[in-house]
């Protein structure tokens, strides 16, 4: 991997831009919140878009019409954060411990690569921490943390 320093937040607006009909035809509601303008994470470009693509898409296919999408990113302590919420149908409590294991998917057009290979690409390859935080009626929180150094 090559490391340079990205603003995740513009790389986030990207991802938002780009899912832009999907979100509208879906009717969903997608707030950002960020706790600042630009967060610069030292990080391999392309591997972490794909992370936040992954885990932006999942939340989409997990809604549905009328449903929100809500995204934060910040510092706290000696890390950044991404946490993506979303309400929609929840991950079964037996299925949570399954969703990072390859191949574990409930989508007829599913791969069940997404999510190994964000914890793959968080944890090995950036030495951060990918969860699951929730998954309930209320909402399903994923969430990563990468070390600022
Ligand atoms: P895929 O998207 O190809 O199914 P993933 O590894 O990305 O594979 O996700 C595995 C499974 O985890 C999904 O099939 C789905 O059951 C569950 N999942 C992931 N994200 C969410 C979410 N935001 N809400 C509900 N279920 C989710
Ligand atoms: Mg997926």
């Amino acid at each position: 991997p090559t490391f340079e320093y990205i603003d995740i937040n513009s790389m986030i607006n990207e991802i938002i831009l780009m899912y832009r009909d999907f979100l509208h035809q879906k009717n969903l509601e997608l707030k950002f919140e960020k706790m600042f303008d630009k967060i610069d994470v030292k990080c391999d470009r392309s591997r972490i878009k794909q992370v936040l693509i992954n885990l932006i898409k999942n939340a989409i296919e997990a809604t549905n019409e009328k449903n929100y999408i809500y995204i934060k990113t910040g510092i706290e302590n000696d890390y950044v954060y991404f946490q993506i919420e979303n309400n929609g149908v929840p991950i079964p409590e037996e299925e949570q411990n399954k969703i990072f294991s390859p191949f574990f998917t409930t989508k007829v057009q599913g791969t069940g690569l997404g999510l190994p290979i964000c914890k793959k690409i968080i944890e090995e390859e950036h030495k951060g921490k990918l969860y699951l935080v929730k998954s309930d009626e209320q909402s399903t929180i994923f969430r990563f943390e990468l070390p600022l150094n």
